[in-house]
C-alpha cells in the first residue's frame, strides 16, 4: 500500500531521538513515530543529580503521550527487539512494568526510514560483582535504586557516628559530578543545631584505573577538577585497576581493599546491549554500530543512527565522536534537515560535529570546563558563572527543541525557581 507520507521512525526518546521526533514532526512530508520502552522522557544528563537527590527528576520528566500529541507524532511504548530491513519493519517486544507484569503486547512498526537513536549503557568490562553489588547510572531507575541506598546510608550513619563510605569507580563526568552533588546531598542530613558539632557522614573516594583522573580532558581542566575535589574533601586515586566488586569492598587487582558500603560503577560507555541483535550492522569495538559521513548505516540506507548507538569518525584517521548530548543534539538537528532533503531527492551535505567543549559541575564546588572559541582547537578554560551559564544551554537547548519556545521558557523558568533544584543545572559535557 502506497503512503501518502514517507513514515519515519525514530527507535529511542532520549536525547537525540526525541529531538529529531519534535523537529520533523513539523514537516509536511513525513509521519514520525517514535517508540521508547518507557512512557516519559529522562534528561539523562541529570542521572547524577536526580540519584544525590540534589534535583527532583520530576522536572525533567516528560510524557512521550502527551509530547506526541502537542507536536504532532505518534508515540508507541516498546521494548525494540530487531529490525527486519527486507520488510521495513521494527519488532517490539512487551513492555513490562518494573515487576515483571507485562502491560502491552509485542507487535511491528512498519517504516520507509528508520532511525536507530536507543543510546549506550556503562560496561563493566566482565569484572566480577560490578553486576550484583554496584550501581550503575545507565537509566532513571538505576538513579532511584541509588538514592534508596544512598538515603539508607546516611540515616545510619547519623545514628551510629560512623561516615557512610562510597566508592565511585570511573573518573569521568559523571564519577566527579555524582561526587559533588553527594557532598551537598549530605549536608540535609546533618543536623548541626541538634548535634552541636559539624559530622561528617559521608566519605567518598573516586577510583581510576588510568595514570590521572578525567583521561581525555586538558592538564588545565583535570588540574581545576581535581583542585575542586580537593576543597570538597573528596579522594581521588588513581591506577586503580579494579579486579572485582564485593559486597562490601571494591578489590585493586594489587590485592588493594577499599572498604565501602555503596559502588558506583561509571567507566566509560559503550553502545546499548540491544544494538548488537538488532539486525546485521557493522558495529565498532564499543558495539555501536558505524555509520557514513550523513549517519546512514553502511548495510541500509534507509537506516541512520545517531547518539551514543552510533560510531562516528569525523576523519577516516580520527577516532569515533565521543558519548554526549551534546553530539547526540548535533546528529538530531543534522537528520532533521537531511532525511526531508534525501526524500525531496536531494543530497544532504555530510555531518560536522562542532565541539563546543567539556564543562564540569561539581555543585558547591562550582561549574570548570574548557570551551572551544570558533570551531579553534585552541581550548580555553572556564569557571565561575560563565561556566555555570555555558553548562545550562545544553538543557536548555534540549527544552526548547522538545516543548517548543514558548513551553520551554516556561520549563526553564519552572526549573529555575523550584525549591527542589539544586544548585546547579546540568548541562553538557
Ligand atoms: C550521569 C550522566 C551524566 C551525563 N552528563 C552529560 C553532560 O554533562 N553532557 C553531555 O553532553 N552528556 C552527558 N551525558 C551523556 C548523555 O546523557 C548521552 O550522551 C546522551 O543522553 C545520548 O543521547 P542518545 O539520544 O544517544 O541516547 P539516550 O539519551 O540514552 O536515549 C536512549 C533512549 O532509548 C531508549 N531505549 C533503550 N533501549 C531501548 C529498547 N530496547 N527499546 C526501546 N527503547 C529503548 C531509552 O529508554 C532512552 O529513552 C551524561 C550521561 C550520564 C549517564
Amino acid at each position: 500500500m502506497a503512503h501518502s507520507r514517507e513514515r519515519v521512525v525514530i527507535l529511542g526518546g532520549g536525547a537525540g531521538g526525541l529531538e529529531l521526533a519534535c523537529s520533523l514532526a513539523g514537516r509536511g512530508a513525513v509521519a514520525v513515530t517514535l517508540v521508547d520502552v518507557n512512557g516519559s522522557h529522562v534528561w539523562k544528563p541529570r542521572l547524577h543529580e536526580f540519584a544525590a537527590g540534589t534535583v527532583d527528576s520530576t522536572l525533567s520528566e516528560m510524557s512521550f503521550y502527551m509530547l506526541a500529541s502537542m507536536r504532532g507524532f505518534s508515540f508507541e511504548q516498546g521494548r525494540v527487539v530487531t529490525i527486519d530491513p527486507q520488510n521495513r519493519l521494527v519488532r517490539l517486544g512487551p513492555v513490562r512494568s518494573r515487576h515483571g507484569a507485562i502491560e502491552g503486547p509485542s507487535r511491528d512498526v512498519a517504516y520507509d526510514r528508520l532511525v536507530v537513536a536507543l543510546g549506550g549503557v556503562t560496561p563493566d568490562f566482565g569484572t566480577p560483582g560490578v553486576e550484583d553489588h554496584a550501581v550503575r547510572l545507565d537509566e532513571k531507575a538505576d538513579a532511584d535504586d541509588f538514592r534508596d541506598l544512598f538515603v539508607a546510608a546516611l540515616l545510619k550513619a547519623r545514628e551510629c557516628g560512623e561516615p557512610a563510605r562510597v566508592s565511585i569507580v570511573g573518573s569521568g563526568a559523571t564519577g566527579t559530578e555524582l561526587a559533588a552533588h553527594l557532598r551537598v546531598s549530605e549536608r540535609s542530613f546533618i543536623n548541626d543545631a541538634v548535634t552541636g558539632r559539624k559530622q561528617r557522614l559521608l566519605d567518598i573516594v573516586i577510583l581510576e584505573a588510568a595514570p590521572e583522573i578525567m583521561p581525555g580532558a586538558s592538564g588545565d581542566l583535570r588540574k581545576a577538577v581535581c583542585d575542586r575535589l580537593a576543597k570538597l574533601d573528596i579522594k581521588t586515586r588513581v591506577g586503580a585497576r579494579i579486579a572485582s566488586v564485593e559486597a562490601d569492598a571494591v578489590v585493586g587487582e594489587n590485592g588493594e581493599r577499599w572498604p565501602t558500603d555503596i559502588t558506583v560503577w561509571a567507566a566509560g560507555l559503550v553502545g546499548h546491549p540491544c544494538l548488537e541483535g538488532l539486525s546485521d550492522f557493522d558495529m565498532d569495538n564499543k558495539h555501536r554500530i558505524i555509520v557514513d559521513a550523513r549517519l546512514k548505516t553502511t548495510v541500509d540506507g534507509r537506516i541512520y543512527a545517531l547518539g551514543d548507538a552510533a560510531s562516528f569518525k569525523p576523519a577516516a584517521d580520527a577516532q569515533p565522536l565521543p558519548p554526549t548530548a551534546q553530539c547526540a543534539s548535533q546528529q538530531a538537528a543534522y537528520l532533521a534537515a537531511a532525511i526531508p532533503t534525501t526524500i525531496a531527492g536531494g543530497t544532504p551535505e555530510p555531518f560536522e560535529y562542532d565541539d563546543k567543549g567539556r564543562l564540569i559541575s561539581l555543585a558547591r564546588g562550582g561549574s570548570v570546563g574548557s570551551i572551544s572559541l570558533f570551531r579553534s582547537r585552541n581550548d580555553l578554560l572556564v569557571h565561575g558563572q560563565f561556566a555555570q551559564a555555558a553548562y545550562q544551554s545544553i538543557q536548555r537547548k534540549h527544552q526548547w527543541a522538545v516543548l517548543g519556545y514558548l513551553r520551554g521558557s516556561v520549563a526553564i523558568f519552572a526549573d529555575a525557581i523550584s525549591p527542589t533544584k539544586g544548585p546547579a543545572l546540568k548541562l553538557h559535557g
